[in-house]
């Protein structure tokens, strides 16, 4: 039976491995981690010896990496090197664009057929199978790998070509750190002025101010009872990880001469957030900074 290689089975690659795996397809994983790699095994994975092994003979390869270093090595090193003519080589990490394109090109001109699709979804997403990714890849190719990645998925959409998923991963990732730090202005502000969050919460929600950052993952506990707000800002989307998507988005912004002045303010806000000891804590928790109160809020490194 052809099988899937799955290079990096962390937070994120252990859900989306063992839903392959429950959708019936042979998953060959690999990670430098062996505790990872035992989950991935406990999860229904094979567990390769190498990244290599994983990858030799598989029709599709997918890798979930933490950054942009690691998604270049491990092309260079194994899945061009490695990886069967014509298999899909699909990387959902997310990365800066110039890699994306970098490694896509390299992969296409050693006989392979590359996507970049990075997701949105968090860890809950990954496990629960309803992850949404943005493809970068050719036009006559997303059909297969819209197939490959269904059973990881709530959604894929066919962003553009090679990078092009990147590219919409940073900017929507710069929409929500930026409204999620106008949302968690705005309680710092009504508390001030007396204003009850709840009435604020009620008031906005059925007003221009509605927005995913309030009425989906409100920062105040208590109006949106599934938000992380309500579990100390444990779990969810980790500051240390919007950060980098932020930095991302800055590097992309100097390259190509974007004006982002508010994408750089945030940027520059979650880095403190995380310097400060928080990068472990959920995104929205940086309401707690801007409160003035964050001895509330155990530190949490990651
Ligand atoms: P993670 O650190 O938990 O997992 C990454 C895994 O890759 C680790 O287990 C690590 O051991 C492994 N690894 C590193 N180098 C390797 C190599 N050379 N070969 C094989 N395995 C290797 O990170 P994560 O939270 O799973 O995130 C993965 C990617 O997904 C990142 O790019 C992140 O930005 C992105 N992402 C994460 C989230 C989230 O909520 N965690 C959400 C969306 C996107």
């Amino acid at each position: 039976m052809a099988h899937i290689g799955f290079l990096g089975v962390g937070a994120m690659g252990l859900g989306m491995a063992a839903n392959l795996a429950k959708a019936g397809r042979r998953v060959v994983a690999f990670d430098v981690a062996p505790k990872a790699l035992a989950a991935a095994r406990a999860a229904g994975c094979e567990a390769a010896a190498s990244a290599a092994e994983a990858v030799r003979n598989a029709e599709t390869v997918i890798t979930m990496l933490p950054a942009g270093a690691h998604v270049r090595q491990v092309y260079a090193e194994v899945v061009v090197a490695e990886a069967a003519q014509g298999a899909l080589v699909i990387d959902c990490s997310t990365i800066d664009v110039e890699s994306a394109r970098a490694v896509a090109k390299d992969a296409a001109a050693a006989g392979l057929r590359p996507a970049d699709a990075p997701v949105s979804g968090g860890v809950a997403g990954a496990q629960s199978g309803a992850l949404t990714f943005m493809v970068g890849c050719e036009a006559g190719l997303f059909a297969a790998v819209q197939q490959q990645l269904s059973p990881m998925a709530r959604a894929v959409v066919h962003a553009g070509a090679a990078g092009a998923g990147q590219a919409a991963k940073i900017c929507n990732n710069m929409v929500l750190g930026i409204s999620m730090l106008g949302v968690c202005e705005a309680f710092a502000l009504a508390e001030k002025l007396e204003l009850a969050p709840e009435r604020f919460f009620e008031i906005a929600a059925q007003s221009s101010g509605q927005c995913w950052s309030l009425t989906s993952y409100c920062p105040w506990p208590g109006p949106v009872p599934a938000a992380p707000s309500n579990r100390g800002y444990e779990g969810g989307f980790l500051a240390a990880l919007m950060s980098k998507d932020l930095k991302l988005a800055q590097e992309a912004a100097a390259r190509t001469g974007a004006a982002t002045p508010l994408g750089a303010q945030a940027g520059a806000l979650y880095a403190l957030f995380e310097r400060l000891g928080h990068g472990g804590r959920d995104f929205s928790a940086v309401l707690q900074l801007l409160r003035g109160r964050l001895e509330d809020l155990p530190s949490v490194d990651i």
